[in-house]
């Protein structure tokens, strides 16, 4: 990784999803990480709080695995059943990194959580989506980590690492 100022210029998995990415101050009225394609911002407060890196990286590798559907469903025009996809997808990346990567760890109860937590947060606009479709795509995303996506979830886990060094040393 390549730190000039304030920015970090990485890649995940050899050069396959570039990134650029940096520390932003906090903001109570924001997430606390955001990323724009392959833009990654995170919070102050967060910067040594991995499984958020690595749901920011999950998005950069969506943006990666198809840009134009990325920017027309989330910019153009806004799909909810896309948004639920990519949120799920980063967000069961970041339960697993969160619990170590150990299905027998996360709970119904976290699950829930985590799921409210998409249902109610205004920028997701998905709000009118039942609570129980929101865990089954969690499910569903975190059983993807573990099995068929498990390389690429290493290369991230280990991307957040790398990037928490390299953003949090001066
Ligand atoms: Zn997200």
């Amino acid at each position: 990784m390549i730190k000039i100022k304030n920015y970090v210029f990485g890649t995940i998995d050899k050069f396959k999803y570039p990134f650029i990415a940096r520390l932003i101050p906090d903001n109570p009225d924001r997430k606390i990480g955001i990323t724009y394609y392959f833009l990654v911002e995170i919070e102050e407060k967060y910067k040594n709080y991995i499984p958020v890196y690595a749901h920011e990286l999950v998005h950069v590798v969506q943006f990666w695995r198809n840009p134009i559907k990325h920017i027309w469903y989330k910019d153009i025009k806004f799909n909810k059943f896309y948004e639920l996809d990519i949120e799920s997808e980063a967000y069961a990346l970041q339960i697993l990194v969160d619990f170590d990567f150990d299905l027998n760890l996360i709970s119904n109860s976290v699950i829930e959580s985590v799921a409210k937590n998409i249902k109610n947060t205004k920028s997701y606009r998905l709000n009118d989506i039942l609570l129980d479709v929101i865990k089954a795509r969690l499910w569903y995303y975190i059983k993807k980590w573990k099995n068929e996506n498990k390389h690429l979830a290493y290369k991230i886990t280990l991307t957040a690492h790398n990037l928490n060094s390299a953003l949090v040393k001066r």
